[in-house]
């Protein structure tokens, strides 16, 4: 198969001290690969690219400003909420409106529950969590910067929903 290549903008929003910075750094000091085809390059501190499947993709993450709809186009939205904090899920509930009814965004949105390992801590159940992914059409994914629980998932996880909107089956 041919090996393409694709640029993509990635913005990450969310509530201060949700994780945004941690996960960002997770992503671009990945050394356990969880599947043996992601193979990681970095370029500088927001850009990384990646080859999944034997495509290679070039993804730059950016942090959310309100004057974005002005801005270079973004091909994925991050939307980071802590589960020890239950009033980032209402931050996180207000970015969601202002992009799918405000900015009547159609780009994928990924809802991170982040801090899972704070168990006994937790306010955000995973199902009200899941509810509002649902209720925006947001895939939905749980993870801990700080385990490094499910942080490669989420950066593959969102290469492909980016891929599966341009190229739908
Ligand atoms: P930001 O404001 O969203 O960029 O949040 P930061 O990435 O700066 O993280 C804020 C604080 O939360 C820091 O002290 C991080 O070490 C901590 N933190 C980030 N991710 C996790 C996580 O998954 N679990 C725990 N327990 N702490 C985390």
């Amino acid at each position: 198969s041919s090996c393409s290549t694709g640029y993509y903008r990635v913005s990450i929003m969310g509530a201060n001290g949700v994780g945004k910075t941690a996960l960002k750094n997770c992503f671009m000091s990945t050394e356990y690969m969880s599947s043996s085809d992601l193979v990681i390059h970095e370029f500088d501190e927001n850009t990384l690219s990646l080859v999944v499947d034997n495509e290679e993709s070039t993804m730059e993450f950016i942090a959310f400003t309100s004057d974005q709809k002005d801005d270079l186009p973004v091909d994925a939205y991050v939307v980071v909420l802590s589960v020890h904090d239950s009033n980032s899920f209402t931050i996180a509930e207000g970015y969601l409106q202002y992009l799918r009814n405000e900015l009547d965004s159609d780009r994928p949105i990924i809802l991170v529950a982040n801090k899972v390992d704070l168990v006994r801590k937790r306010q955000i159940t995973t199902e009200e969590a899941l509810l509002l992914a649902k209720e925006f059409d947001c895939k939905y994914i749980e993870t801990s910067a700080v385990l490094n629980h499910k942080v490669d998932e989420l950066l593959v996880g969102i290469l492909k929903q980016i891929k599966l909107k341009l190229n739908p089956e």
